[in-house]
């Protein structure tokens, strides 16, 4: 293995080493047969026995009944925004939201433009540095479902309860999927950009409960209806076929590894490297309150915007990348996810604790 550094990037993220190395294989000859994986038609043989494979694991991984549809679908996560509300809601539902970060608000403000939405809770007054508890806001009797973002990737909070409000949960775990186990009944609909725990970009990976496909209006126009991929195994029109190879590869990875139950074993202990040397110190200062803190995402500060451009900039030099905290609330992040390795996060820690030494 080459010399690499340590990626806290929040995503594109850190992908295993043993995936950069078979998709690098691949991209040049897959499976022997003298043509390239980018190179195959997604009609062939090979790629429909990758993208069932892809399928399969995921539903085995986390325990997906046969009552949902996998998809693999483009655009992003940030398409999902309006695709939710465009087949769930439309043409005059509403929706319950939890607005706790700024992916859960560009949601809200999407779905606003389509259907009718309750913004139940908001954190915003307290810079998202939390989520809430059932007892801290009420859902509407008429919204069809409950949104909310189970892991808010830029604040560094999460929900470490589930909403247990009576309805129909939707959730973005873009960057916590797979990261837990979880049982997925309540949800009608998943949905997960794959970059930050799941491969590369170019690839999301909704779940959505069968029945609630029906629910579009027919004048939808035909490559928003989940309908349309569903039909067709999300091969309507040509699917990001590298990208949900380079997923099939990471959930083999995570297999190998033992699943999501040793993945989030793993996870916890590495969140909590990160958090004991937060909280042992007086010069560290997290974002997220305690009970919110997310075992991805681990948002921090230092005493002054300074020391915080110094502390990424001597970390970068030190090969601990990607640092620097969101734009919108500065600081430090480091993202964490499935494939970061726990020496990465010893390393940081004693990185953070030099730091301190030489500035506190
Ligand atoms: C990164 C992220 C998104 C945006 O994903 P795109 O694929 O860039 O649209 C949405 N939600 C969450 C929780 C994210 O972390």
């Amino acid at each position: 293995m080459p010399e690499r550094i340590y990626n806290f990037s929040p995503g594109p993220a850190t992908l295993p080493y043993e995936v950069l190395q078979e998709a690098s294989r691949d991209v040049l000859n897959f499976r022997d047969k003298g043509i390239g994986i980018l190179e195959i038609s997604h009609r062939s043989k090979e790629f429909s026995e990758v993208i069932q494979e892809a399928e399969a694991d995921l539903r085995e991984l986390m325990d997906i009944p046969d009552d949902y549809y996998v998809l693999f679908l483009q655009g992003g996560a940030s398409t999902q925004f309006a695709m939710v509300p465009m087949n769930l809601l439309m043409p005059d539902k509403k929706g319950a939201y939890l607005n706790t970060g700024t992916w859960a608000k560009k949601a809200i403000k999407e779905a606003k433009t389509i259907a009718k939405v309750q913004v139940a809770y908001s954190s915003e007054d307290s810079s998202f540095d939390h989520v809430p508890t059932d007892d801290q806001y009420d859902v509407d009797e008429d919204a069809e479902y409950l949104y909310f973002v189970s892991n808010n990737t830029i604040y560094g909070t999460q929900f470490h309860k589930f909403p247990e409000k009576g309805k129909m949960l939707v959730s973005d775990m873009s960057s916590d999927i797979l990261s837990r186990r979880f049982d997925i009944r309540p949800f009608g609909l998943i949905f997960a950009g794959a970059q930050k725990n799941m491969g590369p970009a170019g690839v999301t990976v909704v779940i959505v409960r069968k029945d609630l496909v029906n629910r579009a209006p027919e004048n939808l126009s035909t490559m928003f209806k989940y309908k349309t991929h569903a039909e067709k195994g999300s091969m309507f029109n040509t699917p990001p076929c590298f990208s949900i190879y380079c997923v099939g590869r990471v959930l083999k990875w995570l297999k190998a590894k033992g699943g999501v139950d040793a993945i989030e074993k793993i996870n916890r202990e590495k969140a909590k490297i990160l958090y004991d040397a937060i909280d042992n110190s007086d010069f560290y200062k997290g974002h997220a309150r305690p009970d919110s803190r997310s075992f991805m995402n681990v948002t921090f500060n230092l005493p002054t915007p300074e020391l915080e451009k110094k502390f990424v900039e001597e970390a970068e030099k030190e090969g601990l990348s990607g640092l620097k905290g969101h734009r919108s609330i500065g600081g430090i992040r480091a993202s964490i996810y499935n494939a970061f390795p726990v020496k990465g996060v010893e390393e940081l820690v004693e990185f953070m604790k030099e730091f301190e030494r030489k500035n506190g």
